[in-house]
């Protein structure tokens, strides 16, 4: 269902070609953001975590967005085609920019990558000049003078960098109030990042969080003490961000059991969070937001069961940002970094996630958008 200005219109998808658009969206995702020998194609700097020139040729960026493009495109295709009733919507989402569009899902693990739907038209290319590839933003930073159709390819065509995409869902999900304690009690760790590797750009992320505001503590405990750290209503954390290696143990059946891992052991496992909603309850508000920032965190598809973001977000997470595939320590601290700034200057969870893609696709890489947001895009840190 998607929803806009209090128009809804229920979209159709068949269950089949869902889960192989799906992946076939993630598989791109992750062959622009990987070089042929599986290591990160966007190299960052360790402390200021800014974007460094790429190793390989400097084509990579536009080849990136081409492939992303043609694949967000052929989505778009299938949502047009199948979905005659939505055209009207399609229309103007493709006309306007800044809108917020909600989908609703039936299924918490319906999760799709509509932020990576392009709707701009790509012209035909001649065999001999590849289409050019617009960054989305002019000199000075505002947006380009593309217009809804481009000479060539815009990043501002993905639905992510243009638009504020909400994905919430009908089983359960928590509405209520903002998340955290940040302003009402300065005393109790406000932040909480919770590192399941130890690396330089994790350290890097903990000292750019630490940095952004002295009054707002930040709490490093354990892996293992989650979720024990957020059980308490008066300590609970705004924020919690955990940064680390995911892993799905593949049954014989084919059963998929995502968990997290600290130094190779399982901390993290859907057992875990059904044994503490069975003996504590979900959590009432204030709620936390979550940036669950480790490999396919939120790569769930319709087959593949409860993902570790969707059973946060019945523990009572205000929302989990996730990865649709698996992503490089770099690009997931810098996104979590930027994400968490904007959180703190004021912005709704929803924008500071557009503005985060936007910037670093100016920069010189578009694969902010291998993260997706699930919940409230209204959730803002209590001032
Ligand atoms: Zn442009």
């Amino acid at each position: 269902m998607l929803v806009k200005d209090r128009k809804r219109v229920a979209l159709q998808w068949t269950e089949a070609s869902m889960k192989m658009h799906t992946e076939s969206v993630r598989q791109t995702l992750f062959g622009a953001l990987s070089t042929a020998d599986k290591k990160s194609a966007f190299r960052f700097d360790l402390t200021t975590q800014k974007l460094l020139p790429p190793l390989l040729a400097a084509t990579s960026y536009d080849n990136s967005v081409r492939d992303l493009a043609n694949a967000g495109s052929e989505l778009f295709n299938q949502l047009f085609l199948r979905n005659g009733s939505a055209r009207d919507l399609l229309k103007e989402v493709w006309e306007t920019a800044g809108q917020t569009m909600q989908f609703v899902r039936n299924d918490p693990d319906y999760a799709f990558p509509w932020t990576l739907i392009y709707d701009y038209p790509i012209p035909k290319a001649s065999d001999d000049s590849p289409l050019l590839v617009c960054n989305g933003q002019s000199q000075s930073g505002a947006a380009c003078s593309c217009g809804d159709n481009p000479p060539g390819y815009c990043v501002r065509g993905f639905w992510g960098v243009r638009h504020i995409v909400e994905q919430l869902c009908k089983a359960r999900q928590h509405l209520d109030g903002k998340p955290g304690k940040i302003a009402t009690a300065p005393t109790v760790p406000t932040v909480c990042v919770i590192p399941f590797v130890t690396d330089p750009f994790v350290d890097g992320l903990i000292s750019k969080i630490r940095g952004l505001n002295q009054d707002h503590q930040i709490h490093n405990p354990l892996p293992k003490m989650f979720p024990d750290s957020t059980r308490d209503i008066g300590s609970r954390p705004a924020l919690v961000v955990f940064v680390g290696h995911m892993e799905e143990e593949v049954t014989n059946y084919g059963l998929r059991r995502p968990r997290l891992l600290h130094a190779g052991k399982p901390v993290l496992t859907l057992a875990d969070i059904v044994s503490e909603i069975r003996k504590y309850g979900e959590w009432d508000t204030p709620r936390s937001l979550i940036l669950l920032m480790a490999c396919g965190s939120a790569a769930s598809r319709v087959d593949t069961g409860t993902s570790l973001a969707a059973a946060l977000l019945q523990l009572g997470a205000v929302g989990i940002l996730g990865a649709e595939c698996t992503v490089f320590t770099g690009m997931a601290s810098r996104v979590a970094a930027d994400v968490t700034r904007w959180l703190f200057q004021g912005s709704t969870m929803g924008d500071a996630m557009r503005k985060t893609v936007a910037n670093l696709a100016a920069e010189g890489c578009p694969l902010g958008l291998a993260f997706t947001y699930l919940g409230s895009a209204d959730a803002v840190l209590p001032k």
